[in-house]
């Protein structure tokens, strides 16, 4: 199932108009967003504006471009012109993007329609929206739960049917986490494969963007557009240097028989991801989603990522101190809120205190303190040498296998203040995303169950991890799943 194959289609034969479409999805915010509250910003004239130039198109017999009349929520730290960017924090509560981020840019000139600006954790720290100054979003599968972090508003504009597809962010998992919860399916690029030029940076060394989607094949598509190098991110790169060029190519012939594709595919799944601390259920319906894989002829064994236990700690090590260090620029001096005060540092101290929620402000502390002297070599140094024998232990299971599959999250949606008064429970939310985070890995989230909890079908999904560059070498695997 594609969503933008058929929107496409039926905008190109005129069986329905981009106006009429977006119109339709007005109509579903309007209806649900007041309970859900996944959009920030939403600028109605703008996308019929948009709606009407792909219109027009259509009637001059032009090219509508590969996105022309798809709808796109994207999350409020990514920077569109016209629109607020919050960052759901007070600091930034009335800034508008002067500019578009890259991948806005190329979005627009695909003919996407932007619908608006979605709801995060504050600055994408978080793993359920409860952190965001603006009140939480809630979860379309059952509003007593979380819909996950931090891209919690872009996940659930999917979910509620209120975009076709979104973006987010993924530092630690923020794309991943709150798609699984969602019910859909998330996608994170190798670090690099997307420019970051103007997604506001939490922790550059980890930050990505990426699709949240109904199906493979859109968020294929929407990587498909936004990906490249950009010269305005000198992190990013074009994908041509893929190393897993061979074993991709075999998914590129549309024609070719399902056993044919995954004839000698090798499927590696790291005992680490599923020994304590995960749900019964989730072990359960991941382990019967590989096992679906096998029936059908990948060779699945098992491998070892022998410093998984250490992801965690090294996640909150090395994203609070780039957090530190990228944050200090909201000193109320060159822009976002700016506090009354006496003195020079009162200012700082006082803009910094009213404009950070309290997540942000622990992030920034642990991160100062982590890269202060005297600590440095002890926290930052050390989690930085982790992080190589991290990254070391995925290209050591990449010698023998082609992908690894995993467990999206250890748990189904949990409740609103379940974990919010427990930061270390919140992060403990995170273990299967960190690894490929802090390895640059591209990973792909997708739902493969649904479990009844409390009247609510509630969504379990599993994780495929890519070697570097192998991004659409998961996204056909993740693809043939759907097929399966
Ligand atoms: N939940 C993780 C955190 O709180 C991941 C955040 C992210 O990926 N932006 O840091």
């Amino acid at each position: 199932m594609s969503l933008i194959n058929d929107t496409q289609k039926k905008i190109k034969d005129r069986e329905v108009s981009a106006r009429d479409a977006v119109k339709e999805y007005l109509n579903v915010i309007k209806e649900k967003d007041s309970e859900i509250h996944a959009y920030l910003d939403i600028n109605e004239e703008e996308a019929m504006m948009q709606a009407d130039s792909v219109d027009s198109k259509v009637d001059n017999g032009e090219d509508i471009g590969l996105l022309g009349g798809v709808t796109i929520a994207v999350k409020d730290n990514i920077l569109a012109r016209g629109f607020k960017c919050t960052a759901g924090s007070k600091m930034l509560e009335n800034y508008r993007a002067p500019y578009d981020a890259t991948v806005i840019r190329k979005l627009r000139e695909a003919g996407a329609i932007i619908l608006g600006k979605t709801n995060l954790d504050e600055f994408a720290m978080g793993s359920s929206t409860e952190n965001s100054a603006y009140g939480p979003t809630k979860n379309p599968c059952d509003l007593s739960r979380v819909p996950g972090g931090s891209s919690g508003g872009s996940a659930a504009a999917v979910a509620a049917g209120m975009c076709a597809l979104s973006l987010g962010s993924d530092t630690g998992g923020s794309i991943r986490q709150p798609a699984a919860f969602c019910g859909t399916v998330g996608f994170k690029p190798t670090y690099g494969a997307v420019s970051r030029y103007g997604l506001i940076a939490m922790a550059s060394s980890l930050d990505q963007i990426g699709p949240i989607g109904a199906s493979v094949d859109d968020v294929k598509a929407v990587f498909n557009v936004i990906r490249g190098k950009d010269k305005l991110d000198a992190t990013s790169f074009d994908m041509d240097f893929r190393s897993d060029k061979e074993s991709a190519k075999r998914f590129e012939d549309p024609i070719s028989e399902l056993s044919e594709k995954i004839k000698d595919l090798r499927v590696g799944v790291p005992k680490e991801y599923f020994g304590k601390g995960i749900d019964d259920k989730v072990k359960e319906a991941v382990e019967r989603a590989i096992k679906k894989y096998e029936e059908n002829g990948v060779k699945v064994e098992e491998v070892s990522l022998p410093h998984t236990e250490y992801g965690l700690a090294v996640y909150y090590i090395i994203m609070p101190s780039e957090v530190s260090a990228n944050l200090a620029r909201y000193d109320g001096i060159r822009y976002g809120q700016r506090a009354k005060a006496d003195s020079l540092f009162d200012t700082y101290e006082e803009t910094r205190r009213y404009g950070f929620g309290e997540e942000v402000r622990r992030r920034i502390m642990l991160g100062t303190h982590t890269l202060s002297s005297g600590y440095y070599d002890a926290y930052y140094l050390k989690a930085q040498k982790v992080r190589v024998l991290i990254k070391q232990d995925f290209v050591n299971v990449f010698s023998k296998v082609d992908v690894i599959m995993t467990p999206a999250t250890p748990s189904v949606p949990f409740k609103f203040g379940d974990k919010s008064k427990d930061p270390v429970l919140m992060y403990l939310s995170d273990v299967f995303t960190v690894g490929a985070s802090l390895a640059g890995l591209p990973a792909i989230t997708l739902p493969c169950d649904w479990v009844k909890e409390g009247g609510s079908e509630l969504p379990i999904s599993f994780q495929i991890i890519g070697r570097e560059g192998g991004d659409f070498e998961i996204l056909e695997i993740a693809k043939l799943y759907e097929n399966l």
